[in-house]
């Protein structure tokens, strides 16, 4: 069974004050018996900070973005080994701001994966599709395209997680149904299959991110293929993220 795995992607929130806040809200509630392997993914300024904080907590730290190379004339780039610096376990790689407004492509995408992985780090590889291929019925064509072009079957499948993130989805309160979910991670699980083999694509967590939240988060998780969820907006409020970890731990019972 695939232990269900909840990430909270803060994106470019939270001043340390804020970020500790937060953190001591998740300490609080968090569990050493949850059922569910839970991280937390600030902006890099916080790394290092909320490394300490997740100290003796079962809370993992991600981080938002890498760059493909050990080192170098990069100017404002991290490296993966200065995340593993940080204590970072997780990276989330190709998320659709990203693609959409810093123009990074399955070409770029492939290098930082593997780059990530040779230093130590798990991925969160993010796909999803426009509303427009939505509408157009190429959702899977577009989904297809993504995971061909970053993976392939030499890819460390075992530090690899795959984020389905419907971009008309991400932060408009506008969630894809438990159905419309369930179709996609099939499908990406088939595709998983072909690229690596079928006990392989078993094995991999496919996590929903689009508008989870508190009150969506247990139908959603219940899918067969759902296996976890990332999260946005609903991951800057304690309450509500150990909401949705709650229900992920509940479906990993
Ligand atoms: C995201 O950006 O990864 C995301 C899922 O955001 P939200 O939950 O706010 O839709």
């Amino acid at each position: 069974m695939r232990r269900p795995f909840v990430a909270g992607n803060w994106k470019m929130h939270k001043t340390l004050a804020e970020a500790r806040e937060l953190m001591a809200g998740l300490r609080a509630g968090s569990d050493a018996d949850w059922k569910v392997t839970v991280a937390v993914c600030p902006p890099y300024q916080l790394l290092f900070p909320m490394g300490r904080e997740i100290d003796k907590t079962p809370i993992k730290l991600g981080a938002q973005n890498v760059h493909c190379q050990p080192q170098g004339a990069f100017t404002g780039e991290v490296s993966p080994a200065m995340l593993i610096d940080c204590k970072c376990d997780y990276v989330i790689i190709g998320h659709s701001e990203r693609r959409q407004q810093f123009g990074e492509t399955e070409e770029l995408l492939a290098r930082k994966i593997r780059a990530a992985m040779e230093a130590g780090l798990d991925v969160i590889y993010c796909v999803g599709e426009l509303l427009e291929h939505r509408e157009a019925g190429d959702t899977e064509k577009v989904v297809a395209k993504q995971l061909d072009g970053a993976l392939a079957s030499d890819v460390d499948a075992s530090r690899l997680t795959i984020a389905y993130e419907p971009v008309w989805a991400i932060g408009t309160g506008k969630t894809a149904s438990p159905a419309q979910a369930q179709e996609v991670h099939a499908f990406i699980r088939g595709r998983l299959a072909e690229i690596f083999d079928q006990a392989t694509a078993e094995a991999i967590i496919i996590q929903y991110g689009g508008s989870v939240k508190p009150n969506n988060a247990k139908e959603l998780l219940s899918c067969p293929d759902v296996d976890g969820a990332l999260v946005g907006g609903a991951c800057l409020v304690a309450d509500d993220f150990l909401a949705i970890i709650r229900a992920a731990h509940e479906t990993g019972s």
